[in-house]
């Protein structure tokens, strides 16, 4: 550690302190680079990071090929606009289109921005098909979908909300796997409903295959679109490429994002053929999304996935971390329950999780916390049992600790 009166980090946390606009509660840590599961800090320090910019460095960091491709893009060309064809945004969507078996890909620069693109498919989808009284929009209570007026609307979560009413209208929350409530609340002047198959920010908790069901019949009943928000849990994390292609049932339209470039900033919708043609050219459209070294990244996180059977790695450590979630949960009355699969996987806590992820961090391990008592990982899909071993030595040291207090 320095020893001069300020440090490096404490400089340029006092600068940003100053003129960032204060929205983030960060932890203070100023990192300065990383390699494949490990980061590090101004001060040379090194963790073990098992949150991945929220769920974004599926490769982990520096990946040799990642960093090879964009160079070389770089070098090339970066942006072009959509007024023009590039080389890669036609072979992306086909790429995604199979994978997912979804027919059309529209490409943004976060998950918030794909999420906007499937609301106004789905307004636009209903008015065509029944006139403006088909506008109605379900989602689910503890959902996280964005923070613009349209996700931010269809986010059940009130403590994001508050303040920024009105949002948009017409839009109904459904407690989570709650079927009755569902069947009770999706009509004929529904134009959507959107779910995450595993809710993210609301705490790692997964849609039970009736609720999905009785989703899929329901929207199917009544003319709607079914929406699925992969943003956090797709791409690979639940170990299968889509976690909706566990269930057997697929969406009308998916959004996508976090892990799809390697870190740079995309996202994506995609939407079944039905639905192609309901926004028609020049009613939608971006700026950035969809260019040349996004998508020549995003062609090669798959090709990497692939090539490194990273979705088996990911069932098979995820697997192991899950055993040692379960085991820790054994160990502590403070622990609730182990929650999650594969690379996305939480430890519900009787007590608050922030404190315990604090004091993670200053044992070399970066994890997060969600719903106030939930510790989250989202780990690289590279890591190791032995990577797991070193965390869960620590946690169960802070969880000792904890119990003893409590
Ligand atoms: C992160 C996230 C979003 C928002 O994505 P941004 O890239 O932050 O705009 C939406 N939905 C889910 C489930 C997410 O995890």
């Amino acid at each position: 550690m320095s020893t001069t009166a300020v440090s490096k980090a404490e400089q340029i946390i006092e600068r940003e302190r100053q003129h960032v606009l204060p929205v983030y509660t960060r932890y203070p840590v100023v990192l300065e680079r990383g390699e494949g599961v490990w980061v590090y800090d101004v001060e040379g320090r090194r963790y073990l990071d098992l949150i991945g910019g929220i769920g974004v460095n599926a490769l982990g960091h520096a990946h040799p090929r990642m960093v090879k491709v964009i160079q070389e893009q770089c070098a090339k060309l970066i942006h072009i606009s959509n007024l023009f064809y590039g080389e890669y945004q036609g072979e992306l969507a086909d790429k995604i289109c199979g994978l997912s078996g979804m027919d059309r890909a529209f490409f943004t620069n976060s998950g918030t921005e794909a999420i906007e693109g499937t609301l106004k498919v789905a307004r636009a989808a209903g008015q065509r098909k029944s006139g403006p009284a088909k506008c109605k929009l379900v989602a689910l209570d503890g959902s996280y979908h964005g923070r613009s007026y349209g996700a931010l609307s269809v986010t059940g979560q009130e403590k994001h909300r508050k303040g920024f009413e009105p949002l948009l209208s017409d839009v109904t929350f459904v407690p989570f796997n709650d079927v009755n409530a569902l069947r009770a609340t999706v009509d004929h002047n529904t134009c959507a409903l959107i779910l995450e198959p595993i809710l993210g920010e609301g705490g790692i908790r997964s849609i039970t295959p009736d609720f999905m069901r009785a989703a899929r019949n329901l929207t199917e009943a009544h003319d709607a679109v079914l929406i699925f928000d992969e943003i956090q849990c797709g791409l690979g994390r639940t170990g299968s490429l889509f976690a909706y292609q566990e269930l057997g049932i697929k969406p009308d339209a998916l959004a996508i994002a976090k892990p799809i470039a390697g870190g740079l900033p995309m996202g994506a919708f995609l939407v079944r053929k039905s639905l192609a043609d309901v926004i028609s050219p020049g009613k939608h459209g971006t700026t950035f999304g969809g260019g040349p070294l996004a998508c020549r990244a995003a062609l090669e996180y798959f090709a990497i996935l692939e090539d490194e059977r990273l979705l088996e790695n990911v069932k098979r450590v995820g697997g192991y971390l899950r055993k040692q979630f379960e085991n820790l949960t054994r160990e502590f009355s403070i622990v609730k329950e182990p929650r999650g699969v594969g690379m996305i996987q939480a430890l519900e806590l009787s007590i608050p999780a922030r404190p315990i992820v604090e004091e993670a961090i200053q044992e070399g391990l970066l994890i997060n916390s969600t719903q106030d008592t939930v510790l989250r990982v989202l780990p690289p899909f590279i890591l190791q049992e032995q990577h797991v071993d070193e965390a869960i030595s620590i946690l169960r040291k802070l969880l000792r600790k904890a119990s003893d207090k409590h």
